[in-house]
């Protein structure tokens, strides 16, 4: 298990010499001490990186491209390995980290074939002048921070589409889930990354680091992903050097099922979006907004597959919800629960903490929720469904938009011409219309309104790490 900073491809003890602690949410034991970045190792690893940058981009997309291939593959041949890490860091479920291994891995694959894809384009100007050349050159050093939820996945999501665009990477991983990280720079490293091109430094003290990492003359460009309100903090601090941003923030996302849905689809796509990763993701549902005529179906159907999910320690066979990150993460939401019942919500199954030591809360179904109940505003991330009736479609719709937040939602009908008018309707960056799933390394993935600035994943992935670049010519 790597615990130290990769700096420069050097292992490495952090200057100050200072560890901070990992938990294993399900056990709340420590599971290693990883070193902890100084400002000034921030600075390091800037200059690591600048130095590695020109040569990197120098390099044939080919050979990056096929250097991201071959970590593609050593993911594969470490996958177990991996997801054991995933598990005992963020909790997780182990069928869950083993699907995080692959979505992860699948960057670098989908990112090792569009190396090679980066296109610009010629035309001659409406005045004939002249002809217009636009090509995309890398942007240069790009930090990066991510969050603990997708400890292997929300590092690549950004990773590959920079190294494949030609660019030399500082990233942070969240200080709860630091360990996979390192342990995919330790990949990287094996496959043969020139050192510099990719530095991974985790930091007890996220705020320092992040302002001498990007104070540094050399960054060019932030990509964050993790809560709305850091990500607003972090916008601030990059407008000091007018950095490039791309921001995958928090969600709030609606599940509308309509009255003509199958409810058994409904439900099997309720649980994915509620439940994968113990309900601890961005693409989260978070408010379910459902017809009055299939109301009972629907909560009792969904109510009973809740219940029947096993809770317990992510390594566990059969478990299907793990522990919550931390303590903090717990207390918040059965606040945000007891409130609802407070404000007249009914428990329709769980409502209550469970046994520790871990983190664990009850998958939980609330009914009778009212629209303007916190719990419907607030990010829960974690295993409750508030539930919300309706009937009438444009007061349901102007509820389900009512929010700052625009990252995912989903719809239920058996009438694909409704499904589609109403997606269009609703203000998400991303639908799962009759699915429980959008995510795709092949899809554009990201938010509207205050859920993000720009896109990862597609081929708007990797152009957001390159600048545009026009040249006025004649011949
Ligand atoms: P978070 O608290 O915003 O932290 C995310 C990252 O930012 C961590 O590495 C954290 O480091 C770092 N950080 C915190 N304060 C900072 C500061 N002042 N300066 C620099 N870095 C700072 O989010 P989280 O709790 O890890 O993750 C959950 C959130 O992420 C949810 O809101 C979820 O919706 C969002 N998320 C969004 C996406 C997406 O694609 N849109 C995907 C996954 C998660 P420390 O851990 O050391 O504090």
């Amino acid at each position: 298990m790597r615990t130290q900073l990769f700096i420069d491809g050097t292992w490495r003890a952090g200057s100050s010499g200072e560890t901070f602690p990992v938990e294993d949410p399900a056990t709340t034991e420590t599971i290693a001490d990883v070193a902890s970045a100084t400002p000034g190792d921030a600075t390091a690893a800037v200059d690591a990186a600048a130095a590695a940058q020109s040569a990197w981009a120098a390099t044939p997309p080919r050979d990056r491209g096929e250097l991201l291939r071959s970590a593609w593959e050593a993911m594969q041949d470490r996958k177990q390995e991996l997801a054991d890490l995933i598990v005992a860091e963020s909790g997780k479920p182990m069928d869950d980290a083993l699907g995080e291994v692959d979505y992860a891995a699948e960057f670098l694959r989908w990112n090792s074939e569009e190396a090679v894809r980066i296109r610009g384009e010629v035309g001659v100007a409406p005045s004939g002048d002249k002809r217009i050349l636009v090509h995309h050159v890398p942007v240069g050093v790009v930090v990066m921070v991510t969050p603990w939820n997708f400890p292997a996945a929300m590092l690549t999501r950004k990773l590959a589409p920079a190294l494949a665009a030609g660019n030399a990477v500082v990233a942070k991983p969240a200080s709860a889930t630091p360990l996979t990280s390192l342990a995919l720079a330790d990949l990287f490293d094996e496959v043969g990354l020139p050192a510099g091109v990719l530095n991974v430094t985790p930091a007890g003290s996220s705020g320092d680091w992040f302002d001498a990492a990007t104070d540094h003359t050399a960054t060019r460009m932030i990509s964050f992903t993790g809560s709305t309100e850091v990500g607003r903090g972090l916008l601030e601090v990059a407008s000091k050097r007018v950095l490039k941003s791309v921001m995958e923030l928090g969600g709030n996302a609606p599940f509308i099922v309509f009255e003509d849905a199958d409810v058994d689809k409904a439900v099997e796509g309720a649980m994915l979006a509620k439940m994968r990763h113990s309900a601890e993701t961005c693409t989260a549902a978070n408010r379910f907004c459902v017809h009055d005529e299939i109301m009972d179906d629907f909560s009792e159907a969904f109510a009973a597959a809740m219940a029947d999910t096993q809770v317990g320690n992510g390594r566990d066979e059969g478990v299907g919800c793990g522990p919550m990150i931390d303590a903090e993460a717990l207390d918040r939401i059965d606040q945000l629960v007891r409130d609802a019942v407070d404000n007249g919500a009914e428990v329709v199954t769980g409502g209550e903490r469970l046994d520790g030591p871990g983190h664990f809360y009850a998958p939980t179904v609330l009914r009778d929720v009212q629209p303007d109940d916190p719990i419907t505003d607030e990010e829960i991330f974690g295993p409750v469904a508030p539930l919300i009736g309706f009937t009438d479609t444009d007061a349901m719709l102007e509820h389900a938009n009512d929010t700052e937040m625009g990252l995912t939602g989903y719809v239920f009908t058996d009438d694909l011409r409704r499904g589609l008018a109403v997606s269009e309707r609703v203000q998400q960056g991303m639908i799962g219309l009759n699915r429980g799933l959008v995510s795709d390394p092949a899809a554009p993935f990201g938010g509207m309104k205050q859920s993000g600035l720009g896109r990862e994943g597609s081929t708007d992935g990797i152009y957001e790490f390159t600048e545009t670049q026009y040249i006025a010519t004649n011949w």
